[in-house]
């Protein structure tokens, strides 16, 4: 086309058109473009899933955790799509306070696993963590050798947010990494309170890691967290640790003769082992094995999956219900001032709680 330029008015001035640009210098640039994450269909997660690529199931993962509500509604889909290949797994829960030694004994149990054979992913609930400060959990750099090894996934806990949606997300998560064809399931805790319930909620066997200590070990761990416990092992039986170690076995011992039988009539056993050192690491895995032989057998693995599964019915309605009331925009600004209400004791806590719960209704009509 004739340059405007080129009219009368700019007589003196020509403009040539310009020349035609040489083509690209790599001229695969624009085929390497990858599609945009969440331009998959649910169908083609589901497909990348099942055929266990690790890429899309990735992406399925950063879905369950987003907090949008589309993205939510289409990981909802894909999971339930997902469940029917899924459930086919052992699910170990691996729980510990921080120093006593999870990521470096994760590492060591994972490579035994895998001698075996088969995949194995490795999740953490963390309601602590924030992952753009880097989790304390899952962090990858904390397991060296499975981080590089192909047959493993690690994927950090979910970033903070109440310990409900946490432990969701990682629940749904282990239907995702089932789905893709991974076998083995450690779901990693720190050693502090609410956490451990919540992760017991979703495995087959607990393994709480303790530390040998200076003799009144059994202080510092709830006996909530020890009955929960199909399995207690003492790390860093190492060096001049050993008979300390050994000690306090056998104080966890006499502690556990104390409990109730647990309803899966397993009497869970004590060992000491080194991560480090990776000695007493078989016999770990010989107790589980054992474990899971005998819970099959007296079909407590199969009760507990159920009961786990309704546990997750219930959590998940008490987890929406909450959201729903919470987030809902009269009753964030209502919630304020009916604090204050109850702090300087114009009503009472039923009263306001009473108040809030019947607008709540009211707006739902
Ligand atoms: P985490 O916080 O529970 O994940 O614990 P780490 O795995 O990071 O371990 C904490 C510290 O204990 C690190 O300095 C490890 O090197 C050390 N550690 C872990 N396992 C053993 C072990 O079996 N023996 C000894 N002596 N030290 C260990």
């Amino acid at each position: 086309m004739e340059h405007p330029e080129n009219n009368e008015e700019y007589k003196g001035l020509t403009v040539n058109a310009g020349i035609e640009q040489p083509s690209m210098i790599n001229p695969y640039l624009k085929l390497r473009k990858k599609p945009r994450r969440r331009d998959f269909t649910v169908a083609e997660y589901v497909e990348g899933i099942v055929k266990g690529n690790v890429t899309i199931l990735s992406q399925a993962v950063t879905l369950v955790e987003s907090v949008k509500p589309e993205h939510q509604a289409l990981a909802q889909e894909v999971i339930e799509k997902c469940l029917p290949y899924s459930g086919n797994s052992v699910r170990i829960g691996i729980s510990g306070v921080p120093g006593a030694g999870k990521s470096t004994s994760i590492d060591v149990f994972g490579l035994h696993v895998l001698e075996k054979g088969g995949k194995l992913a490795v999740l953490a609930i963390d309601p602590s963590s924030e992952r753009t400060k880097g989790s304390i959990l899952g962090d990858k750099t904390r397991m060296e050798k499975l981080s590089v090894h192909p047959k493993a996934f690690i994927r950090p806990s979910p970033s903070a947010g109440s310990l409900g949606g946490v432990a969701r997300k990682t629940r749904e998560t282990v239907i995702l990494c089932e789905a893709a064809g991974f076998d083995k399931i450690f779901v990693e805790t720190v050693g502090v309170g609410q956490s451990e319930t919540a992760v017991h909620s979703m495995v087959d066997f607990f393994l709480l890691i303790q530390l040998a200590g200076t003799g009144d070990e059994l202080q510092g761990i709830k006996r909530g967290i020890m009955e929960m416990a199909d399995g207690i092992v003492i790390n860093k039986a190492d060096g001049n640790n050993i008979e300390k170690a050994k000690l306090a076995a056998s104080h966890f011992r006499n502690a556990l003769h104390l409990f109730p039988t647990p309803d899966s009539g397993w009497t869970p056993k004590v060992l000491t082992y080194s991560g480090f050192y990776g000695l007493g690491v078989k016999e770990i895995w010989d107790m589980i094995d054992e474990y899971f032989v005998f819970v099959k057998k007296n079909g407590y693995f199969d009760y507990r999956r159920n009961e786990q599964a309704k546990y997750w019915m219930y959590e998940t309605i008490n987890e929406h219900l909450r959201d729903s009331f919470y987030n809902n925009p009269t009753i964030e600004t209502m919630l304020a001032a009916k604090e204050q209400d109850v702090l300087n004791g114009r009503q009472t806590s039923f009263v306001a709680a009473k108040h809030l719960l019947d607008t709540y209704y009211r707006l739902l009509k």
